[in-house]
Parts: structure tokens; sequence; C-alpha cells
């Protein structure tokens, strides 16, 4: 196995102009040498040796002839996806999702696990450290072939250190999660805001692919966007762009976890759906949801909701249509700041696409000035459940493939 990357770093991908060629070699193959050399404006043995060193490292395979234009066909060059892996982790507010992929973004194994109670955070940091063991375990392959692992993380993070700065639903601070795992797994570690992840991945391998201005907003327990500028992630002066869970809606709203009122996530987030059909059922509206629950109308939660509409329930469908109106307004303030070409909408909430979606729709159109309201499309994500793990190993990858301006520079000059 000596001629693995070896393991800790990316030191086999240092060069800049490797990573360039790698990218071009992700993108555009199966490639030819000359074609490369074309589209990064390197010289032709300058290709020819960094190819050879991606070979060696086992990144790069020749694979089948291309088509001749004259003289001997041409080898052409594809990324070797099954020799390596990478781990994704989602740390959500309730769960842990962790998942292992190939270099092609294919899922091969997936563990889920819960938190203990009132954990602190070195019980928090053990239980990472084991879903990222049992997910390698589940991938049944060696362990020299893992290249890193990617961490989505719920709340505030500083990516550059790697820390979790405040997971609210945990009640958790300063958690260092990045020097943990490095430590465990003598692997590089990468971690993000799950929403920011989970935009990186839709980039990557979701409804974003091709897109250079796109928002990613899921809405669950809590909102968030992942801001995604001219093919990168857009993280603000201090990691916290996106936010959009606490802009405010309206100022007499309900008061947030965050200190203020009428924060969107208020509105529109899974404690806000019941909130607001508990009221109607206590107001004296007749609700399938007050039988499901026996009565017990704290018991009521969002997915609750979206199954009851279906049924044709109309305090669950009324309080969709409300969700879908307050959305509306979140998505219009967006969308008259950043102008972007499409939001990719997740989590719980779209799976009540049928009953949102509308006057969602309805108010953009009310509210968000004509020219970038037309120009840009709601989409719901086909990620799925493991969205936001799918977006976390997408960090290491973009760390593999894009370390540096210069990839990215030539990916610009090709769009
Ligand atoms: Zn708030």
């Amino acid at each position: 196995m000596s001629e693995l990357i070896p393991v800790g770093s990316f030191q086999g991908m240092k060069s800049l102009n490797k990573s360039a060629i790698l990218n071009i070699v992700r993108q555009y193959g199966p490639i030819s040498r000359a074609k490369i050399a074309k589209l990064t404006k390197l010289t032709p043995p300058t290709v020819t040796n960094l190819v050879g060193e991606l070979i060696e490292s086992r990144l790069v395979v020749e694979s089948t002839l291309g088509e001749s234009t004259g003289g001997r066909k041409p080898i052409l060059l594809r990324i070797n996806s099954s020799a390596f892996y990478v781990v994704g982790l989602y740390a959500g507010a309730k769960r842990l999702k962790a998942v292992t992929a190939n270099l092609d973004g294919n899922v091969l194994a997936q563990v889920e696990m819960r938190y203990q109670a009132n954990q602190t955070s070195e019980q928090f940091l053990q239980t990472l450290e084991t879903a990222v063991e049992n997910v390698m375990q589940a991938t049944q392959k060696p362990k020299e072939s893992f290249l890193g692992i990617g961490v989505g993380m719920h709340g505030l993070v500083d990516p550059e250190q790697g820390f979790s700065l405040f997971a609210p639903h945990l009640n958790l601070r300063n958690i260092p999660i990045k020097f943990r795992l490095e430590k465990k797994f003598q692997l590089p570690v990468e971690v993000e805001n799950d929403v920011r992840a989970q935009a990186l991945g839709e980039s990557w391998f979701g409804k974003g692919v091709g897109i250079p201005n796109f928002i990613c907003v899921h809405v669950g327990t809590g909102v968030g966007a992942g801001i995604i500028i001219n093919n990168k992630l857009y993280r603000g002066t201090s990691f916290t762009a996106g936010e959009i869970g606490h802009t405010t809606i309206d100022s007499n709203g309900p008061k947030c976890s965050c200190g203020n009122y009428g924060c969107l996530e208020t509105m529109v987030g899974g404690g806000a759906l019941a909130r607001r059909a508990q009221q109607a059922i206590r107001l004296g509206k007749e609700s399938i949801l007050e039988e499901w629950v026996q009565g017990d109308l704290d018991e009521i939660n969002g997915e609750m909701l979206c199954k009851a509409a279906q049924l044709g329930d109309s305090v669950a469908a009324e309080v969709l249509a409300d969700t879908g109106r307050y959305l509306g307004i979140g998505l219009a303030n967006l969308i008259n700041t950043l102008n972007p070409a499409l939001i990719i909408l997740s989590g719980g909430v779209s799976k009540a696409e049928d009953y949102l979606l509308k006057p969602l729709l309805n108010t953009l159109e009310k509210r968000a000035l004509t020219k970038p309201a037309n120009a840009v499309r709601i989409v719901i994500s086909e990620l799925g459940e493991n969205s936001i793990a799918i977006g976390a190993f997408t960090l290491v990858l973009n760390k593999l493939f894009t370390p540096s301006g210069l990839s990215d520079a030539v990916n610009d000059s090709l769009i």
C-alpha cells in the first residue's frame, strides 16, 4: 500500500496545478492529457508529469481510448473513484448520522445514533467517534483507503478551527470536533455548519449542480440557509451568513430562542407549526390531531401535521398554508437581497410541498421585486434523508479537489 496518499494529510495533493488537473478530470473525465493541457493552460510536459504523479497516487487511472484526430488514439483518464472513501457526519439537534461514500459521492454505508440525554461535550465527542468507527467498519474497506472526515454540525461553527461554537439544541459550547477526530483517526477533518455543508453537497451532487448562484434553505426544527456565490460557499465575516431563521418577519411575533421576537424560525420551524395547531384546537376547531395525541396537545409535531393535511384535516392544512406564506416573506427578503437563480428547500417542511408551495409562491409574487422573482426557481432537494451527511463528506472532496483558488479560477473560465 506504499503508493497510497500518506494518511492524515493531502500531502500528495499539495501542488495547486495537480489539484486543478484532478478537478478537470472529475468534471470532464474521461479526458485526454491534451485536452487537460488545453483547459488548464499548462504545458503538455507539465500535464504529463503531474498526471503521472496522480496515477501513482491511485487517484487517477487510465481508462478507455478516445477518438483520434489523425494520429494515435489518446488514452483517456478518469478519477479512480472506488479506490478511496470519505466519511460524512451529520450532528443534528436530536440524532447523529454517519455515511461513507466513494469519490463519486455514492453512499456505501450508513449508521444512525442517538445522543445520551443531557450529555456533556466529552460524551458528545465520544458518540461522534463511535459513529465514525461503526460506519468505517460497515463499509468493509481498509483503513488506509479513507481520505478524510467531514462534519455537518448544527448551530454556530468556526470552520477554520473546526469548533462547534454553540450547539443550541444540545446546549453545548466550544466543542473541539476537528482536534478530537483528527487525533483519534489520523485523518484530515472538515467541520461546517449543517446547512452550509448541505449547500455544498447540493452544488456537487444535488439540484445545484452547474448553478453558480443559489441558496439552500433548510426548514426543520431550526431554520437556516447555505449560500453559494460564484460556485463557492459564502460564510460571512464571522461564519454566520445564512442565519435566516433569525431574521425578523413580525416584530410583534412570538419570542425566539435568540431573544428577539417574530424571527422566521418562530413562524415556520417545527415548534411553530405545532404551536399554531394547538392554538386552533384550543379555540375549538376540530382536528384529527387531537385524537392522535389523545388530548395531549403538546405531543403534536410537524410530521403529524403533514400526515393530517394529507387526510384532509383543515386545521393542519391551514397551519401549513400559513407556514407557506411566512416562508414566502423570508424567501422574498433573500431573493431581493441576493438575486439567486435557484432556492433549494429541504428539511421536514419540504414534505408538505403540496400544501405549502402555492401560498409560498403567491407571497413571492407579491413581495419579491419582479425581476429577481422571475429569475428564481424554487425546488425541493432530492438528496433525501442523507442530504446533510452528503454535504459533510463533500467538504472533504471539496478540499481534495479544489484546495486553492487556482482550480476555481479554471472552473470559472469553463462555466
Ligand atoms: Zn431568533
